[in-house]
């Protein structure tokens, strides 16, 4: 399984356009893994995790392209993770010759509300839509999918992390996850992974309700090892970083390092194995 990482900033994404903090300034001066996009994550060259604001940027700039995408997972409907303008580029007008593929994408209700609101239209974008929620298993090309409820976006109460399985290596997508909730640590019981991908939001700040703080990382880690479904094998990568809590990269490196994890960048590929 290929990870890619298209963007690895939270929802303003550093530097923030109308911040002067210390990382949005050494962020503009520096730029490099400095800068960080909004989210998203191309799993090999077909599935994409998130589709917000700097899609465009992001292939853009990664010299990428999601002409052969044919799965589209949304975790949820904040501004950073979807943006449904984004997705009816996808439309014929807005290319030429190609035939795409038919897209399926997977999603809870408050995104689907916000796709309609937004005057989005399936058939204009090629999407079959799919209305997921935590709990629920897919299979989906040469993908097992199954939905847990993330500790996010409460308000609304339909935010999702996903376990991702492609006949090679499992993957733990947790971003944005919050400390989850019991029952979904019962869920996850049984089930081991080659790689987890984990949000450190509000990394230098006290703990948060919706997102992980430094410690809050730490129990997630030491969770998931207790109920086996992580080892000291499992790729440990840490994403989704506000600028109101972190500094450079290189800084924030040695940080996450010491949980085992590795710090995500703009453009990060990692190849996962299967610890077996
Ligand atoms: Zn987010
Ligand atoms: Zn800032
Ligand atoms: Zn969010």
């Amino acid at each position: 399984m290929k990870l890619t990482f298209l963007g690895t900033g939270a929802a303003e994404g550093i530097p923030s356009p109308f911040c002067d903090c210390r990382t949005c300034e050494n962020a503009r001066e520096t730029g490099g893994h400095n800068n960080r996009r909004r989210q998203s994550v191309l799993i090999n060259d077909n599935l994409l995790i998130d589709l917000g604001p700097d899609i465009f940027a992001s292939c853009a700039g990664l010299g990428i392209s999601l002409r052969d995408l044919d799965c589209l997972l949304i975790t949820h409907s904040h501004l950073d993770h979807f943006v449904s303008d984004n997705l009816m580029l996808r439309g014929k007008a807005f290319r030429l010759a190609t035939e795409l593929p038919e897209l399926t994408m997977l999603a809870g209700p408050s995104v689907w509300t916000k796709w309609e609101n937004s005057g989005g239209h399936d058939q204009v974008a090629g999407i079959q839509r799919h209305i997921i929620h935590p709990g629920q298993t897919v299979r989906l090309k040469e993908y097992s999918i199954t939905a847990i409820a993330a500790c996010h976006h409460l308000r609304i109460g339909d935010a999702m992390n996903y376990l991702i399985e492609d006949g090679k290596a499992a993957l733990l997508y947790a971003s944005d996850s919050g400390y989850y909730e019991e029952a979904v640590w019962e869920s996850l019981n049984g089930h081991r992974f080659d790689a987890v991908v984990l949000e450190g939001t509000i990394w230098n700040r006290s703990p948060g309700k919706e997102h992980l703080n430094q410690s809050d990382f730490g129990r997630m880690v030491e969770r998931l090892k207790s109920i086996g479904a992580m080892t000291d094998q499992t790729h440990l990568i840490a994403t989704h970083f506000s600028h109101q809590s972190v500094g450079p990269h290189h800084e924030l490196s040695e940080e996450v390092s010491q949980f085992g994890a590795q710090c995500a960048f703009d453009g990060l590929t990692v190849h996962i194995l299967p610890d077996k």
